[in-house]
């Protein structure tokens, strides 16, 4: 039995655990295509280009955005991020399974194009939790940390287009539930290519 590729999207409010949760996952799952972004913000320390993200110039990217290169995009505090499209397009015409890891925007652009795909929203287990995390990876300034906590109740807003919730409350449960979730849908009848 053959079947279509499906497309899974990870995202939730900033500061969450996305990309944490990502990694763990695909410590259990080699089995799917992770799409790598494009940003204009600097690589933090350890980041390699092509692997993290592909680095380029606000330049660079607004052209590609003009060519229509980017499945979705979107400015995520001061920078731009984009999903490089024939890559996901390509993998999903060829039966793969493909992951984005994204933000709220750019999630909700993806459904209105694609909403046959999968959207998984990452919720924190409270606020309190997220400031938490947020103070905790020492990566954002006291007023970018408010900012973010301030946009947190309105993203979860977001959640009703979504069609999973799962709490990061400790990383393991959280995978073990996507993990669940992409299983789940790649046994889905309306999934498999029939005749
Ligand atoms: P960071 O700079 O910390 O790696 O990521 C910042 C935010 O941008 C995270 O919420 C991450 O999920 C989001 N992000 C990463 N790549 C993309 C992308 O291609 N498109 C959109 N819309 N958001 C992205």
């Amino acid at each position: 039995m053959t079947r279509k590729g499906i497309l899974f999207v990870i995202s939730g409010p900033s500061g969450v655990g996305k990309g944490t949760v990502r990694e763990a996952l695909l410590k259990v799952r080699d089995d799917i295509e992770v799409s790598v972004s494009a940003t204009t913000r600097p690589p933090r320390p350890g980041e390699i280009d092509g692997v993290d993200y592909f680095f380029i110039d606000r330049e660079t990217f607004m052209k590609r955005v003009k060519e229509n290169q980017f499945l979705e995009w979107a400015n995520v505090y001061s920078n731009y991020y984009g999903t490089p499209r024939e890559f996901v397009l390509n993998h999903l015409k060829n039966g793969r399974d493909v992951l984005l890891e994204i933000d709220i925007q750019g999630a909700l652009q993806v459904k209105q194009k694609m909403p046959e795909g999968v959207f998984i929203f990452l919720s924190p287990p409270s606020i309190e939790d997220l400031a938490k995390r947020l103070c905790q990876r020492g990566k954002d300034s006291q007023e970018s940390i408010e900012e973010r906590l301030a946009a947190c109740t309105q993203e979860m807003e977001q959640m009703i287009y979504y069609d999973y919730v799962v709490v990061n409350d400790q990383v393991e449960n959280a995978v073990t539930k996507v993990n669940a979730i992409i299983t789940a849908e790649r046994c889905r009848i309306k999934n498999l290519e029939l005749g």
